[in-house]
């Protein structure tokens, strides 16, 4: 866990208050890219469906987005995004 890169946000590279958002593909479907905003990047940008506070995000909730077609994003590159990298 060490060297662990904690996930930031996707938009400013904020720390804090990061929840997982789905920024949609298109205004018509509720799928989107997963990425990480904070709480001034979710204010100001709207275009996203899902938002869950990264603190409560486990595994199962990130595998379930995937099962609800919430997401198309690449499954391991969205992990990192989330998750953070070794
Ligand atoms: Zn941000």
């Amino acid at each position: 866990m060490s060297n662990r890169i904690k996930p930031t946000c996707s938009s400013c590279e904020l720390e804090d208050d990061l929840h997982l958002v789905t920024l949609l593909y298109d205004s018509s479907v509720s799928c989107g890219r997963i990425l990480v905003y904070c709480f001034d990047c979710r204010t100001s940008k709207r275009n996203f469906d899902v938002s869950i506070p990264l603190e409560i995000v486990t595994e199962a909730i990130f595998e379930k987005l995937f099962d609800l077609g919430k997401s198309s994003s690449d499954k391991g590159a969205a992990h990192s995004i989330v998750f953070g990298r070794k």
